[in-house]
């Protein structure tokens, strides 16, 4: 009931400041986590074990060795030669070169491999492996490359490997290539559309690239890439880093690329087809210190197929490039000037389709459906965003995906306050903390550090690794305020730069840099990531005496009760700490209130609230900056005293406007009697003076009062009891 009379006056103010044209993503049925990621079209199929979190240590499975380098030749001849798309165009030939370090004597290399490869041959330094060394395990997709001599851990070594990619139907199984044949129709949103020109595409997140390259396919694991494809007459691709084009006398075109920086193989990408391209320009700012690339100029190159391009941004056609990517720069402006400026020498979007997916952050060339081609804004902020979320500082392993994630859902917020201030900005963070409150699994959703790899993308994946982890980076802003939020940011980028952050290295940088909170920090991160769950508060009010007995003084009792709810997840906190956002109504439409922000720290907490000279009529806890749940408003129906001692009990009897009160476990001093409005204002002393122990009986004519409910209060000595009474005539 809260949230929806929260939203309902925020849609109010958004009604009167877009009232024109209400942004899409501001929309009632718009559902960020569908944006992204199309779950329907494509069910990943493979099981992956499930990494146990371990706290304090990390968890990264690391190999002995480090990549340095991948260059990578992919022949796509075959593939995109005929019109068709048969099995027999599913393959092609691929050499990598992978130079690594070792970071152990060892005679064994093992490296990933997927069941679409086969290896024609390895060479090390230039030199064939024997074949009878050369083992592939196909259950864990391993190749694995003995009776290796003399390794050291000073030499660099390079592995070329060279294979063959046999591919599968796309969706039948994890596919990593792609290739769709021209005129190929396919469903999208309940509508039939066709391939416009033959594509091939590779799609790698979490664990795919080792289905289209031998390589090392862990996040951490980063390396500089130079590739190259070739590819028929009138083919242009797309991929990581800077191209130069070279022509073979058969008309055939290598596509050359370099990237000047390490990145994922997650993160690596490569897409052909006739594509028609046009071309933007970021200018980083001059003069800022924390510039990573040092050219002013960035190219951002687009790729899509010529008949989604019309002559302008207005045209009514449903795919528009030209409209779709109108902002791109605007948006690259915006994130470098709050964050730190684009760190990259390039970027671009590729649009393709069929696409299992809504958007993939490929390092400097996002691929997106073609439908993000008829809109898709905070989409398109989300695959930017991850250029520094993601891209620039990468989750170790999967299980700190929701640095990644997380990240990028919060740059749409970002965006959205650039477009439509800070309303746009709490509306969207909010929607993030809804959509994940919301979900029906929430009391028993795992934290968000332990999702499976194969949850990840899906199921509980989006509320928790998305949403819920986009609002612990929109918790951060408010818990630092903005000065402190983005430089830390700042440093954090710096500091991690073109490297990888576990979950830990996140929470130990925020808390260093900040350790004059009130709170612990580390604590706080580790509590909404590490841990399941969310605080559940329940709101009692005490009504304290004050020095001046004529008003009531206000006291609230804050419990958190997430511990005590019905299918829980195992692991919830007892305790968050943090801040609570108080909400008390004064009235009983619940149309005025005062807010406090209060520290709590620990199960239950009493704060007194001096300065409120009212009974608040209903206590909320609110979820705008501080994710949280509380029960549901209710007009107080009694006001407890929390003062120790025999209870007084007070039964009134109501007769009109003569009620008659009988007032037991009274103790032997002072007692008064006050009535009070329901918004707790003094209406008039009923009773006082000395009394004995035991029972007061008494009755009062209160016909000059107007009808009405009202509270009775009773002090005798230091307790306090209060009831209702009616007056009606
Ligand atoms: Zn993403």
């Amino acid at each position: 009931m809260l949230k929806f009379l929260i939203i309902s006056s925020f849609l109010l103010t958004f009604g009167n400041l877009f009232s024109e044209e209400l942004p899409f993503y501001l929309t009632e049925n718009y559902n960020p986590r569908f944006e992204y990621r199309n779950f329907e079209s494509y069910v990943r199929s493979y099981q992956s074990t499930k990494h146990n979190h371990i706290q304090g240590e990390s968890r990264i499975a690391r190999r002995d060795y480090d990549v340095l380098s991948y260059d990578l030749k992919l022949d796509w001849r075959n593939p995109l030669s005929s019109p068709t798309a048969l099995t027999s165009d599913r393959y092609y030939n691929g050499i990598v070169d992978i130079k690594l370090q070792f970071t152990k004597v060892t005679d064994k290399l093992v490296l990933d491999i997927g069941k679409t490869l086969f290896i024609n041959s390895i060479k090390i330094n230039g030199k064939i492996i024997d074949s009878l060394d050369i083992r592939i395990d196909r259950n864990k997709e391993e190749l694995v490359i003995s009776n290796l001599v003399s390794i050291n851990t000073s030499n660099t070594y390079s592995f070329e490997v060279d294979y063959t990619y046999k591919g599968d139907l796309n969706y039948s199984d994890r596919s990593g290539f792609f290739l769709h044949e021209k005129g190929l129709s396919y469903k999208d949103r309940g509508k039939t559309y066709i391939v416009e020109e033959k594509v091939a595409y590779t799609m790698s997140e979490p664990q795919d690239a080792r289905l289209w390259v031998v390589c090392n396919d862990s996040p951490h694991d980063k390396a500089i890439l130079t590739s190259s494809v070739t590819v028929p007459e009138g083919f242009i691709v797309s991929s990581n880093g800077k191209s130069t084009i070279t022509e073979n006398l058969d008309k055939s075109r290598i596509f050359n690329f370099n990237h000047k920086y390490p990145i994922s193989t997650y993160l690596m990408t490569f897409a052909a087809s006739k594509f028609d391209t046009f071309s933007h320009t970021f200018t980083r700012k001059t003069g800022e210190l924390d510039r990573l690339d040092t050219n002013s100029l960035v190219p951002v190159n687009y790729y899509f197929w010529a008949t989604d391009n019309p002559t302008s941004d207005t045209s009514t056609q449903i795919y528009n490039v030209k409209k779709s990517f109108k902002n791109m720069v605007a948006m690259m402006e915006h994130f470098s000037d709050k964050m730190i400026p684009y760190p990259f020498e390039i970027y671009g979007m590729t649009a393709v389709a069929p696409f299992p997916y809504g958007g993939m952050e490929h390092q400097t060339m996002t691929t997106i459906h073609r439908n993000w081609l008829a809109g898709a804004e905070s989409g398109i902020a989300h695959e930017l965003g991850h250029h520094w979320f993601g891209n620039l500082v990468t989750c170790a392993t999967w299980q700190d995906l929701w640095h990644n994630e997380g990240g990028a859902t919060w740059t749409e917020a970002l965006w959205a306050e650039k477009v439509g201030g800070k309303d746009a900005y709490k509306f969207y963070t909010y929607r993030n903390a809804s959509n994940y409150l919301n979900s029906n699994q929430f009391l028993s959703l795992p934290a968000i550090a332990d999702v499976t790899i194969p949850q990840l993308f899906t199921g509980v994946g989006g509320p928790l690794v998305y949403q819920k982890a986009g609002f612990v980076y929109h918790m951060l802003r408010a818990l630092l305020g903005d000065e402190a939020f983005f430089k830390t940011l700042r440093e954090f980028h710096l500091a991690y730069k073109f490297n990888y952050i576990e979950t830990s290295d996140f929470a130990d940088f925020w808390a260093s840099k900040n350790p004059n909170l009130e709170i612990d920090l580390k604590v706080f991160i580790d509590q909404f990531i590490n841990k399941p769950g969310h605080p559940k508060y329940e709101l009692t009010p005490l009504i304290y005496d004050g020095s001046n007995k004529n008003i009531p003084k206000v006291r609230v009792k804050v419990s958190q009760i997430q511990s005590k709810i019905q299918n829980v997840a195992v692991g919830t906190p007892e305790v968050f700490i943090g801040y609570l956002d108080l909400v008390m109504y004064k009235d009983t439409t619940f149309t005025t209130s005062d807010i406090s922000r209060i520290k709590i720290t620990q199960k239950d907490t009493i704060i007194e609230f001096p300065n409120i000279t009212y009974v608040p009529t209903a206590l909320e806890a609110l979820s705008f900056d501080f994710l949280c749940i509380s029960e549901d408003k209710q007009a107080i129906t009694s006001i407890e005293s929390d003062e120790i001692g025999d209870e007084i009990t007070v039964s009134s009897h109501s007769n009109g406007k003569s009620p008659s009160f009988s007032i037991e476990n009274l103790s032997q001093g002072i007692t008064q009697i006050q009535l009070l409005d329901l918004n707790g204002r003094f209406i008039q002393t009923l009773f006082e003076s000395q009394t004995e122990k035991g029972t007061l009986k008494f009755s009062n004519d209160l016909s000059d009062v107007a009808n009405g409910v009202y509270f009775v209060i009773v002090r005798n000595n230091n307790r306090m009891k209060t009831t209702k009474v009616s007056l009606i005539d």
